[in-house]
């Protein structure tokens, strides 16, 4: 029996083509309509494709093979490019259980989505208003062409998926269209259009083979370990906590995006979470090949204002830069792009300034003995929760507050060091970043002579 499906519509997603048909045809049973259309998969071999048989109900009218079916009417190439390697579309339909005759769409938030522009363009093109694929992808809360917020309609569970679609009830919006945030959930709608339509892959920044060397180049591994409390802390930042209650009921998101970095080749995790991470690291990698930067990889954009970068004295030949976040790093440019690692110091300086100003001490003394900007001093009292992570590394932060107490009280640095020189040597490279005011005169050539050295 030859099926008459009708001619898909630009971007159009299986299961809206397969429920405009059912619905237009008044056919009653569903698992009856898909057992002819895809088949009994049951007894059949795992190398038989999942789409041969619609291939062939429907040749006479779409002229596709079941390759084409694949890439023109489902999500299959949005995960390809997520998830580069072989057998990776079967570990994903393993791991998140789409049924491939709804597209691979996956189950769960935010549901099936359309977009009202989209839906009046189809009223006033004459065509019957139908789902496309850039709106079901995971993540997705904006629509790619009209960066309106998508609707949502009941859940994307294949039971009553091709029931929901048919009705086109009106929907709820996924999140609010007035929030700040709209820009960055349309970028990621864009990105996520990109990988779609194959235009993009990832990773795609040189030639970084895997996505925890890129988080490595991005300055998210930290002592040789991935700092994925800070790369969910970034996201959250970009996308509002609004976006993450409207996209996944887990509520500790770091676990998931450290799977999706470190996850191996043949094994899928998550979308979501494969997606966000990709388009984090994108967005920070590319801006750190740019010639702008360097930009923290927290900041939003080269302009925002929570992340002014403050070159600091080179570290063994390194450009050094403490962010105003409190978060410091090296650069190494080479031909195959630049890398950042985070050093010590800033996490120190910004831990410093927060102890110093709970005991009174007013900006503008901090400003001058730590030789950061009022600025960056106000941001990083403004952000002491964020230095919380560091607890471990707060020794030598007490460390330099009660040596520019002890400077403060002698009222001269190299008198504070002749009573206590082991306070100041205690600093280790910290040293390097201080202002001279708060360095003995004794002390400045020790510092070189141990650089020198190569001392830490
Ligand atoms: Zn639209
Ligand atoms: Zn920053």
């Amino acid at each position: 029996m030859a099926v008459y499906l009708d001619e898909p519509l630009p971007d159009e997603i299986l299961f809206s083509v397969i429920a405009r048909y059912m619905q237009r045809a008044r056919i009653e049973s569903t698992r009856g309509f898909l057992t002819v259309l895809t088949g009994d998969r049951k007894g059949k071999g795992g190398d038989v494709d999942e789409f041969e048989q619609l291939a062939d109900e429907t040749y006479r009218v779409w002229e596709m093979s079941a390759s084409e079916i694949r890439s023109r009417l489902t999500l299959a190439p949005f995960y390809s490019a997520l998830f580069p390697g072989n057998g990776r579309i079967d570990a994903l339909g393993r791991r998140v259980r789409c049924v491939p005759w709804s597209g691979y769409l996956a189950p769960g938030r935010p549901g099936v989505r359309y977009c009202e522009a989209c839906w009046a363009d189809d009223d006033r093109n004459g065509y019957p208003r139908y789902w496309r694929r850039i709106h079901q992808l995971p993540g997705v809360v904006v629509c790619a062409e009209h960066g309106q917020v998508l609707f949502g309609t009941g859940f994307s569970f294949s039971r009553d998926l091709l029931t929901t679609v048919t009705k086109h009830e009106r929907g709820h919006p996924l999140v609010s269209d007035m929030s700040r945030e709209l820009a960055k959930w349309g970028d990621l709608a864009t990105f996520a259009k990109h990988l779609l339509n194959e235009r993009c892959s990832w990773p795609q920044l040189g030639a970084q083979t895997s996505h925890l060397d890129l988080a490595r180049k991005c300055g998210y591994v930290v002592g040789g370990k991935l700092d994925d409390e800070r790369i969910a802390n970034d996201l959250s930042t970009r996308f509002g906590t609004e976006y993450f209650g409207a996209v996944t009921s887990t509520h500790d998101i770091s676990p998931e995006l450290r799977r999706a970095i470190s996850v191996s080749d043949e094994r899928a995790c998550a979308p979501l979470f494969a997606l966000l991470a990709a388009y984090l690291l994108t967005d920070v990698g590319g801006r750190l090949m740019g010639s702008e930067g360097p930009d923290c990889p927290g900041s939003v954009s080269h302009q925002d204002e929570n992340h002014r970068v403050l070159r600091w004295p080179d570290r063994q030949g390194r450009p050094h830069f403490l962010c105003s976040c409190g978060l410091s790093f090296v650069l190494d440019r080479s031909d195959s792009g630049a890398s950042i690692t985070p050093t010590q110091e800033g996490p120190d300086i910004a831990l410093a300034a927060v102890m110093l100003v709970a005991r009174s001490w007013p900006v503008q003394s901090l400003v001058s003995m730590l030789g950061v900007s009022r600025h960056a001093i106000e941001t990083m009292i403004g952000r002491r929760v964020a230095v919380r992570p560091w607890r471990r590394r707060t020794e030598r932060a007490k460390r330099l507050v009660q040596w520019l107490e002890l400077v403060n009280r002698q009222g001269d640095a190299d008198l504070a060091y002749r009573n206590s020189a082991h306070l100041f040597h205690a600093l280790g490279l910290l040293i390097e970043i201080l202002p001279d005011a708060v360095k003995p005169r004794s002390a400045r050539t020790f510092c070189v002579e141990r650089r020198v050295r190569g001392e830490k």
